[in-house]
């Protein structure tokens, strides 16, 4: 994984997605050397670098330019470009031009989550994966409820991560945001 302090940030673009859940992500998606990722909601960069790193070639959607341009500086800075095209736009509309892939990481829907997830099913292989990250709590349910119509079986993880923080006196443990963690394979067509 890469640490937290080694993407380049910038105002008004969300994430990187924090290296704990981005090691929990991988660990769902599973992604193997073949693979063809989505990741719809790249903001900085975060999880597609990681997926860069362990997939054949990976699909970066965001609608902020400043979030494409962001991940594609990210991606230069870990030397990890060249498996990734980059794509400005809204999830929808792209999803429906990309051809099938293997797995679908969403971590961005701006109230579009299940219409994303339905297109992201559809366009996924058999065997596929669907990962969604979520921290609000109408999403996380949206998830649930969308993959349960489309007759997946989601797991749903949530965690609530504390990091140690070096004092004069101790370690203080410092909570972040829970983050839920929902996700699912494809069986059948
Ligand atoms: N996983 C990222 C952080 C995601 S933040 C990382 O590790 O860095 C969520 C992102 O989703 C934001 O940049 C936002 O612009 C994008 N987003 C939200 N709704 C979207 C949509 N419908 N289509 C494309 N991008 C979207």
């Amino acid at each position: 994984m890469i640490p937290d302090e080694k993407f380049i940030q910038a105002p008004g673009v969300p994430g990187p997605t924090k290296e704990e859940i981005r090691c929990l992500m991988m660990c769902k998606a599973q992604l193997s050397k073949n693979d063809v990722v989505v990741d719809v909601g790249c903001g900085s960069g975060g999880l597609t670098a990681e997926s860069a790193l362990r997939a054949q070639k990976v699909y970066a959607i965001d609608k902020k330019p400043e979030a494409v341009k962001l991940t594609q500086q990210n991606l230069e800075k870990h030397g990890i470009s060249g498996n990734v095209q980059l794509i400005e736009g809204d999830a929808l509309e792209v999803l429906d031009e990309l051809k099938s892939f293997d797995v679908i990481l969403v971590g961005g829907s701006s109230g579009d989550l299940p219409l994303i997830v339905s297109l992201g099913y559809e366009k996924l292989k058999k065997g596929g994966k669907i990962v969604v990250s979520s921290i609000l709590l109408e999403t996380k349910v949206q998830a649930v409820e969308t993959l349960k119509k489309l007759g997946m079986d989601p797991e749903v993880i949530e965690v609530f991560i504390a990091k140690g923080k070096l004092m004069d006196g101790g370690t203080m443990m410092m909570g972040r945001n829970p983050v839920t963690i929902i996700s699912a394979v494809k069986y059948s067509e």
